[in-house]
């Protein structure tokens, strides 16, 4: 298998605060032997576990970078029990353009995986992460929110898993993020995601959706941060006691929970997030967006529960995702 081209300008197995990057050359136009340089802090104090911690999977979803560059700036080695490998902004090139996707390739990191070493720059970042930083981890925490599109209620999430010791460990860690909800989250569209390549390899994730509409809020960012902390505490690489409040348990069992437009317009939700709703209700609905005159079309819940993510933008298209419900459990 050919070697992946990223090289670490710090090294990732001693002990001590390393603040670096991951060096990938990208030869382009404006730089013919240039590099796309992804930030990355190591912070190592002696045996213990490795937590692997990305924010920016997606470019336009801010509360984990937050999170993860408070943690790089201000986590001292005598804090640390193992290591930390902090990595804020995972699609670096589509962070730095404030893009869902990557400028350079259009690629999607979370659709990428496992990655190519000879791919795409995007591909190149997933082969990294599966072949060489996955394997040290013990633990990874990947910071999703709703990006420019979506916004989604505070929640940290975990899968269903035909492993059920596996599945144990996340939602045990679920629970230690201990965000507002927490999901048990059925995935649309899994493969390639960098979540399957983490739970494949048997390692526990933690991931979460903190809000969106392409920027975070003061109350988002402290669910990040003390999340991360708490799961950080649960694996026994910081000290501390873990600060727990209530949590709303929500599943998500079948594809009834998902509802998406069938047209183009102006886009009027009618339930807020957290909202209940039963099934049947009217929870959005679009009118034209070209003449007076004509009734909007509505989009109902299929299933009764609470409302945990919409679509953002004022204007929708066909095939936008208008709104997810979440079943209420127990
Ligand atoms: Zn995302």
């Amino acid at each position: 298998m050919k070697p992946n081209p990223i090289s670490p300008t710090i090294p990732l197995d001693q002990d001590g605060v390393h603040h670096g990057f991951l060096k990938l050359p990208y030869s382009r136009d404006d730089s013919a032997w240039g590099s796309v340089m992804i930030p990355l802090t190591v912070i190592q104090n002696g045996t213990g576990k490795t937590a692997l911690l990305t924010g920016a999977n997606h470019g336009d979803e801010y509360e984990g970078p937050v999170a993860l560059q408070e943690l790089a700036y201000t986590t001292r080695a005598e804090d640390v029990t193992g290591r930390l490998i902090i990595v804020p902004y995972f699609n670096t090139p589509a962070f730095q353009a404030a893009t869902r996707t990557s400028p350079i390739d259009r690629g999607n990191l979370n659709r990428a995986f496992p990655g190519r070493a000879d791919g795409t720059v995007t591909e190149k970042i997933a082969d990294y992460f599966q072949r060489i930083l996955l394997p040290m981890a013990d633990v990874a925490v990947d910071f999703h929110s709703g990006g420019k599109t979506l916004d989604f209620v505070p929640f940290a999430a975990a899968h269903i898993l035909e492993d059920k010791v596996m599945q144990d460990a996340c939602y045990a860690a679920m629970r230690a993020f201990n965000a507002p909800y927490s999901v048990q989250l059925l995935e649309i569209d899994s493969d390639g995601m960098y979540d399957t390549a983490v739970e494949e390899m048997g390692k526990v994730l933690v991931t979460t959706e903190l809000g969106g509409g392409g920027s975070a809020s003061a109350r988002s960012n402290a669910i990040a941060k003390k999340g991360l902390r708490n799961v950080l505490i649960h694996f026994g690489i910081l000290q501390g006691d873990m600060q727990i409040d209530p949590t709303v348990s929500l599943g998500m069992p079948d594809g009834d929970c998902f509802v998406f437009s069938e047209g183009d317009g102006l886009f009027e939700v009618m339930r807020d997030l957290g909202d209940p709703v039963q099934a049947g209700e009217v929870v959005a609905r679009i009118w034209p967006r070209d003449r007076t005159g004509q009734a909007p079309v509505d989009y109902r819940a299929r299933r009764s529960g609470i409302l945990i993510s919409r679509h953002f933008p004022g204007l929708i298209k066909v095939g936008d995702c208008v709104a997810v419900i979440g079943a209420v459990e127990g």
